[in-house]
């Protein structure tokens, strides 16, 4: 299987151009050679290890930078794994559709801040990360902003493509710094064509977003700050793979969580002040995962239960 990619010369099926002009790559050998069509792909993601895409530190660099001395995590038993989660499913379920994707995806690192999509401007490119943390923000009419969801390696940024939208009404920007798979949209609408390993998982993905907007929904209007704080403290751990800490200031937390930053500054003096967490210097430190757990409110066991039971 190999999917087309409008850029590609049709000539010569084994090399991919890159779509920025004057850049042409050829598939990586190690690459399609540790993953060819014959083999059986990761037999356990990183997610469900409960390990680490990010063990590594943060990658620099600037988005394009290309980190293909490094395409996949290496697993406890010194297999490969795949770090992002939907594509390790994807391995899982069809080696023949992993394989034919590795072709096309190009990997990327990506600084923090870096700005991916706008909002009604067009998806160029879908992105699946691997240790880089993504938001998305809803700017309204008055340039107010609040977050309406975070994404990590268990996900991917673009789903309005997967529903033939040109266009998404939200604005993506890279949290925490790292690397992802980036896929133009044109060969995603290809890889995803009905019928397909990748299109179901991609259906399931997109139902647990819907639901996991729902109970954000339900969580905002009925949850304490505190409890809300301590459930995006969470989420975020989870998607730097538990590292030991991560980047965060006050103001950005108020941001993600559309409260006033005093009101972030209490809930965070409280959640230190019990031994949860450690702040210092712009960076969080978890020092009591299960407190923090117990911290927070329902909803964070909520959409994780509800990840599990869609994709496993
Ligand atoms: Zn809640």
């Amino acid at each position: 299987m190999q999917y087309a990619t409008s850029a590609a010369p049709a000539d010569t099926p084994e090399r991919y151009r890159d779509p920025r002009p004057g850049r042409l790559e050829t598939p990586d050998a190690r690459l399609t050679g540790r993953h060819g069509a014959d083999t059986d792909g990761p037999r356990r993601s990183l997610w469900e290890m409960g390990t680490v895409p990010a063990t590594r530190a943060p990658l620099e660099g600037t988005p394009g930078h290309d980190t293909r001395d490094h395409p996949v995590e290496d697993g406890q038993d010194g297999r490969p794994v795949e770090a992002n989660h939907l594509l390790w499913l994807l391995a899982r379920e069809s080696g023949a559709e992993y394989a034919a994707l590795l072709r096309v995806l190009e990997p990327v690192a990506l600084p923090r801040d870096a700005v991916l999509h706008e909002p009604g401007a067009p998806i160029p490119y879908v992105y699946f990360p691997r240790t880089s943390v993504w938001s998305l923000v809803k700017v309204m009419a008055d340039g107010r902003r609040v977050e309406v969801g975070t994404t990590g390696f268990e996900g991917m940024v673009g789903l309005p493509v997967f529903h033939d939208a040109e266009t998404m009404p939200f604005q993506c920007f890279v949290q925490v710094a790292g690397a992802a798979w980036q896929l133009r949209a044109d060969t995603f609408r290809g890889a995803v064509a009905q019928g397909t390993a990748f299109h179901r998982i991609m259906q399931r993905y997109a139902q647990y977003l819907f639901d996991q907007a729902a109970q954000s929904v339900a969580c905002n209007r009925l949850h304490s700050v505190d409890e809300r704080c301590a459930r995006w403290l969470l989420m975020t751990h989870d998607r730097v793979g538990r590292a030991e800490r991560f980047p965060l200031t006050h103001e950005f937390l108020a941001l993600m969580l559309g409260v006033r930053r005093a009101g972030v500054t209490v809930s965070m003096g409280a959640l230190q002040a019990a031994g949860l967490i450690r702040y210092s210097r712009g960076n969080i430190a978890v020092i009591d995962r299960a407190g923090l757990e117990g911290a927070s409110c329902e909803c964070y066991h909520s959409e994780r239960a509800d990840y599990r039971r869609l994709l496993g």
